[in-house]
């Protein structure tokens, strides 16, 4: 079948299954009985009991034909919270969402274009084996890439979950870090003995105001997301968290800034509980030597090769920080999670015709 009606008869089918976060069932049962159907190997891992979802991460695999190489082809298979059963039209190519809820091209248009490849690998001339790895809560912090329990043969890797162009892979993303803190005041009654008590209010503002938020500078950025606390008018507040984040695509920067965010947090009057994690870490793909296969691929294709920067994070950060070279592919997803989302799908088909001249070149 041609790829364009291959990839409008799969989104059509995978886009009526719900699988918010942590419910990722019916597109886990999609994807496994076909990849038995057509007679790949196909695994669950155990990250579902992990994360408490009713699925876990689907690994499939096409073995190489000769190369003795293995590539990762990764997409989600959650979506982001529903409003409603997704509907959508048709524009000439392009399918979009109703306006109702979202359209879930995010991700589906990926595990589409994932499912082509491997069914025409053969034909296509792709010797490297292909190692397909489905997985779940990406949304909500890539939480099934985390929990990966299956190990994987691939060294390098392509997610399909960028809004970019056909042609565009990210080059650079941030690390991320988010933070909680507790500040812990006295109550006392605000207008009896106010000179008792102490505010955990006033030292949370007091805190935040010493800090500059925001844009830091052009790779670092920081934010507070979250704030509450306080019982009653009057009563001294007793206790207030807030919670935020940072990223810097430098990840000393990141440190500094967050060396700076607990400092004044520590300096205030009331006593703070101060936790900080990793969300994930950055990656930095400029300068690598995949840079010419990239290319060949895109003049193959006929659109030009870009490298573009993101703010955001993806499986991609997950599994770079695990040692899987991997980049995130553009499929030309447009506006996901929203009730405008939309995708082309003759520009989606361009991003997988330009992944599969890359795959024969790797
Ligand atoms: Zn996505």
């Amino acid at each position: 079948m041609e790829l364009k009606e291959y990839l409008r008869q799969r989104l059509e089918e995978l886009v009526k299954l719900k699988a918010e976060s942590l419910e990722e069932r019916p597109v886990a049962d999609y994807i496994i009985s076909w990849a038995r159907e057509k007679g790949f190997e196909v695994v669950e891992d155990n990250a579902g009991k992990i994360a408490g979802s009713n699925a876990g991460n689907v690994i499939v695999r096409r073995p190489p034909r000769g190369k003795d190489k293995w590539v990762m082809l990764c997409a989600h298979m959650d979506s982001v919270k529903l409003s409603g059963d997704v509907e959508y039209v048709f524009e000439g190519d392009v399918m979009k969402s109703t306006g109702k809820t979202i359209l879930s091209a995010d991700d589906r248009a990926g595990i589409a274009a994932i499912m082509y490849i491997f069914e025409n690998a053969d034909k296509l001339g792709i010797d490297v084996g292909l190692e397909g790895v489905f997985t779940i809560a990406e949304e909500i912090g890539l939480i099934g890439a985390k929990n990966l329990t299956e190990k994987l043969n691939s060294k390098v890797g392509f997610v399909l979950d960028s809004e970019a162009d056909p042609g565009s892979i990210d080059v650079v993303a941030p690390y991320h870090d988010k933070f909680e803190a507790v500040f812990k005041g006295k109550a006392s009654h605000a207008g009896v003995a106010p000179e008792e008590g102490k505010s955990a209010i006033v030292s949370a503002a007091r805190a935040i105001a010493a800090v500059e938020w925001g844009r830091i500078d052009e790779e670092t950025t920081c934010n507070v997301g979250t704030i509450s606390g306080g019982e009653a008018d009057n009563i001294v507040a007793p206790s207030c968290k807030v919670t935020g984040e940072a990223r810097s695509r430098d990840e000393k920067k990141l440190m500094e800034l967050m060396n700076r965010i607990e400092n004044a947090f520590k300096s205030q009057e009331c006593e703070v509980e101060w936790r900080h994690e990793r969300e994930y870490d950055g990656y930095n793909h400029y300068g690598c030597e995949l840079e010419s296969v990239f290319k060949e691929a895109a003049q193959a294709v006929g659109v030009e090769f870009k490298w573009v920067p993101t703010g955001g994070g993806s499986d991609t950060n997950v599994f770079n920080a695990r040692g899987v070279k991997t980049f995130n592919v553009g499929i030309a997803m447009k506006k996901p999670h929203t009730n405008e989302e939309y995708i082309d799908l003759s520009e989606l088909a361009k991003s997988t015709e330009f992944l599969i001249e890359i795959l024969k070149r790797i």
